[in-house]
């Protein structure tokens, strides 16, 4: 069973370029911020499906690197 990362995600965009939004944990609440345009916002809930929707409306980086 591969390791799965729950503090960040990371998406390729089309240009190869690799974006990354780290989810930071602060008690009961949870923090997501990007770090290729400093973008961040509390999640309480699925912060990784709302990192995903960053990285995809604000970068077009769709391309999942774990993904097989
Ligand atoms: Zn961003």
């Amino acid at each position: 069973m591969p390791q799965i990362d729950t503090s960040k995600v990371s998406r390729f965009d089309q240009h190869g370029r690799r974006h990354v939004v780290h989810v930071l944990r602060t008690g009961v609440q949870r923090t997501i911020r990007c770090e290729t345009c400093g973008w961040r916002r509390g999640a309480q809930f699925l912060p990784w499906l709302k990192a995903e929707e960053h990285l995809a409306e604000a970068h077009q980086a769709t391309v999942d690197p774990t993904a097989a």
